[in-house]
């Protein structure tokens, strides 16, 4: 069995485009959207430019983080080494282009499926070579079994200097470059990695691609000098020397709205059971129609309208149930499905014996109490796994991801709760537990916030997400809205609260309301930063 894999000559690329358009008529891949493309950058200052171009396309990884993440292996890696997809399992998650960190895949528009280079998988079978190979008027493309030391590949690559994009991504690509331009291989060096003439602007309304990097925000990113500190940048010996993309299609963002919304959601529904479990832990919700009913009812009805949200950011909305009858296990889109059906099914058996009151089920809800409890924690933690496996975003590879979710759960979870107490009788111990989780839980989420943005960076990328949020384009909602009213102002309402200065019961409220459309503002913020740093 061969094993697949290009190497492209960019000593030898004209930027002709015809591979370009030789992909197109062999896929019939449709207008705006790219299976390869050439990247072009100029750098240099006036007079001494020069022109430097990328080829750009699947990878085709040994380490593929697009088929771990893909819920229904509709993307695929076959035992010849190529990364193929199967558009009739697609559920149109977009979570693969999250995943891979060479913006390679998009969304067909005449399917609404995910797609992108499978290295010409039918030609290659019956013994051709991909169309793009074919038509390099230069033989810049070559591919070819890997395997095989008679190969052009493989001699190729025993004799040249290679580089491949992304190596700390631990992909292993099986697309190795000759002679390319390090400006052309980091996208985060550009100021704009669309600008230039020629450029395709795609959607920038939320954090997209096309939108200007700062590049002072770089280099204070970089630790404020070129080279050392933190988040070192490979830019940093770059910015002084000019230059700019000339010609680049990068795809859209793929996560908006719906996905900031769903993490709020997600995070009222496991919040609520959660302080539910943990009131009648310490004996204040026997008997509650508070902790009874209205918290198990919150659980609910939140993790439906979740699963309603994740269902309508799919772009095959028809195929949901594939997530759990076409299952991949190593996806936490499966995993996460599972916990919210499971998680949902926990706090309909506990709303229904708040409801009824009867024995038996009565007895199964308390008996469900703790498991339930886990699957709350799980419902809220779950998704920094999932980010996580969204190994183009750096951003979200936080380790603090996970816990401040559970934090956001608590906030959340404590805030709804409140406000459904101080719309109904409540017991005066109940609104102390729930003012009290919900002070705990602005802490906590401010604490998490503070140290995701001001200790050092893992790399460039993070720095530069973190910098957009602090200072960049991202900042003024997110200091207003995220920082000002969801957490300084009802941190003051809850402290003007406890000391008399304001009525407890509309410090609450004030509380509760404040820190709710604070924390939807901040998903809506985080999710943007996670994907404002380009990948081509
Ligand atoms: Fe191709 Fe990207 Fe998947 Fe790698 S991660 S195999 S480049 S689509």
């Amino acid at each position: 069995m061969p094993t697949y894999g290009f190497v492209i000559d960019q000593r030898r690329c004209i930027g002709c485009h015809a591979c370009t358009v030789a992909c197109k008529s062999e896929n019939q891949v449709p207008v705006g959207v790219f299976r390869t493309w050439v990247k072009s950058v100029e750098k240099g200052t006036y007079p001494n430019t020069r022109r430097h171009f990328l080829v750009q396309r699947c990878n085709h990884c040994a380490n593929s983080p697009c088929t771990t993440i893909c819920p229904t292996s509709a993307l695929y890696r076959r035992k010849d080494g190529i990364v193929d997809f199967d558009n009739r399992r697609c559920i149109g998650c977009k979570a693969c282009m999250q995943a891979c960190p060479y913006d390679a895949i998009y969304i067909d528009p005449a399917t609404n499926t995910a797609a992108k280079c499978h290295y010409c998988a039918h030609r290659v079978e019956v013994g051709l070579e991909p169309a793009c190979v074919l038509v390099c008027p230069t033989q810049a493309i070559i591919s070819g079994d890997l395997d095989d030391p008679a190969s052009r590949i493989a001699r190729t690559l025993g004799r040249e200097n290679v580089a491949v994009r992304r190596p700390e991504q631990g992909t292993q690509p099986k697309l190795w470059y000759v002679g390319a331009e390090t400006a052309a291989l980091e996208p985060a060096m550009f100021a704009d990695p669309q600008g230039g003439m020629w450029s395709q602007h795609r959607d920038t309304s939320h954090g997209g691609h096309g939108q200007a990097i700062d590049l002072t925000a770089l280099v204070r990113a970089s630790g404020g000098s070129r080279g050392g500190g933190p988040g070192e940048s490979v830019a940093a010996g770059y910015l002084t020397e000019g230059g700019q993309v000339n010609y680049n299609v990068a795809h859209e963002t793929p996560w908006g709205g719906l996905v900031s919304a769903y993490l709020w959601t997600k995070s009222i529904a496991a919040g609520a059971f959660l302080l539910m479990a943990a009131a009648l832990g310490v004996g204040i919700g026997e008997r509650s129609a508070l902790f009874g009913t209205a918290a198990p009812a919150l659980a609910l009805v939140f993790t439906l309208i979740t699963a309603g949200l994740l269902v309508a950011d799919l772009k095959r909305p028809e195929r949901f149930y594939y997530l759990l009858t076409k299952g991949n296990w190593s996806s936490w889109l499966v995993k996460g499905g599972y916990v919210l059906v499971a998680f949902g099914a926990v706090s309909a058996v506990s709303l229904a014996a708040g409801l009824l009151d009867v024995g038996l089920l009565d007895g199964a809800a308390r008996w469900l109490r703790w498991p339930g409890a886990i699957l709350a924690v799980l419902a809220a933690v779950y998704t920094a796994f999932l980010f996580g496996q969204a190994e183009g975003r750096d951003f979200w590879q936080s380790p603090l991801l996970a816990p401040h979710l559970l934090a956001q759960a608590v906030l959340a979870g404590a805030a709804a709760l409140l406000l459904v107490a101080l719309a109904g009788a409540a017991r005066p111990s109940e609104l102390v537990f729930l003012a009290g989780a919900l002070g705990v839980g602005l802490v906590a989420h401010a604490g998490f916030v503070a140290a995701e943005l001001y200790t050092p960076h893992a790399n460039t990328h993070v720095a530069l997400a973190a910098d957009a949020l602090r200072a960049g384009r991202l900042a003024g909602r997110f200091w207003l809205v995220a920082a000002g009213v969801g957490v300084a102002a009802p941190l003051l309402a809850l402290a003007l609260g406890a000391v008399g200065a304001l009525p407890s019961g509309i410090a609450a409220g004030a509380a509760s309301v404040l820190a709710l459309i604070g924390l939807l503002a901040f998903e809506d913020r985080w999710v943007a930063a996670g994907q404002s740093v380009p990948m081509s």
